[in-house]
């Protein structure tokens, strides 16, 4: 564990300067951020980029796994600043690609317990992950990390609820499944959850029956569109407070005319524009992790999916690097 510093450390750890060396060239790592090894990270970063490559719960059709190599790509286009918002990450927060956890394609249990475990001790240390999924599954994992010490708020934004209870005979380990598992296992505090954006058709009423009695709040996007973003964006600050969150987007919240490379599309979403402005709109919640999830390449041949992958991406990066910069004040 180093004593560097704040500002040196965060000095070490950002992306090369895209005027200095070329984007496209280079060891394409998340935001073109540098390279460790989590066992390095306690002490030395404050936020850890790490992708989840896993698909195996995926219940239609799959091509996740594939996400976190593609988002990285993409990524290497974006830069400094966020001109929109003037918020600089890389000034405010020491930050580092992780590399992935090593899921087993073929066992969804036995991914869990290692995703759990990867994150352990990053929570444990403080580090704020943001994380590249893999179907949504993967966050149910990532959320028993780090909720094990108080139930955390959840901004979550989907076309889909998420909170179905089991699939196929009973499977409770599905990508339709992670917000009811970890309401169950009391690492959400539903009350102090908002879901964003949902719309299409569902199997039955029941999971959203269920999500609503437990207190969640749904924003359908019938919703989001008669009352505005920044009304909703509003609600969301007021239902999570000041207390720990995280940050769940899966990427079919966008609509499949900006999105469709991912496995479960939904006609009538957000557009690039509308999410982008979303997701700056949550700033100053005290987040504590976020992934975006579902960017599935081999159904996106124009990579326009994981463009919007990267691009919310950072701007989520953003929201990362303010919390972390006022939780050191
Ligand atoms: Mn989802
Ligand atoms: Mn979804």
């Amino acid at each position: 564990m180093t004593k560097e510093p704040d500002a040196a450390r965060i000095a070490r750890h950002r992306p090369p300067s895209g005027m200095a060396s070329p984007r496209f060239s280079g060891i394409a790592s998340f935001m073109r951020l540098p390279v460790l090894d989590p066992a390095e990270a306690p002490g030395r970063v404050d936020i850890g980029l790490v992708g989840i490559p896993f698909d195996g719960a995926t219940t239609n059709r799959p091509g996740a796994r594939l996400g976190p190599r593609r988002v990285r790509e993409a990524s290497t286009g974006t830069r400094a600043l966020n001109a929109a918002t003037g918020i600089a990450p890389y000034d405010l927060a020491a930050c580092a690609d992780l590399g992935d956890v090593c899921v087993n394609p073929i066992d969804v249990a036995a991914t869990a317990a290692r995703i759990e475990a990867f994150y352990e001790p990053l929570a444990a240390a403080g580090i704020v992950p943001l994380s590249m999924g893999g179907d949504h599954f993967v966050t149910y994992p990532v959320l028993r990390a780090l909720g094990r010490d108080r139930p955390l708020g959840l901004v979550h934004i989907d076309a889909h609820s998420d909170t179905d209870d089991g699939q196929y005979d009973g499977s409770r380990l599905t990508h339709g499944t992670p917000f009811r598992r970890a309401i169950e296992d009391g690492v959400l505090d539903p009350t102090r959850m908002i879901q964003i954006g949902l719309r299409g058709s569902v199997d039955a009423a029941d999971e959203l029956d269920w999500a609503r009695a437990q207190g969640v709040r749904i924003v359908p996007m019938e919703e989001v569109v008669s009352r505005g973003l920044p009304q909703v964006a509003a609600e969301a600050r007021a239902v999570i407070g000041a207390s720990p969150a995280y940050l769940s987007f899966d990427i079919d919240a966008l609509d499949p005319a900006y999105a469709p490379g991912t496995g479960t599309p939904e006609m009538g979403g957000f557009t690039s524009r509308e999410a982008l402005f979303l997701v700056r709109a949550l700033n100053g919640l005290d987040f504590i992790g976020a992934d975006l999830v579902e960017v599935a390449p081999p159904l996106d041949p124009s990579g326009i999916t994981a463009l919007a992958g990267a691009t919310l991406a950072f701007e989520i990066l953003c929201l990362l690097a303010q919390a972390v910069a006022a939780r050191r004040e």
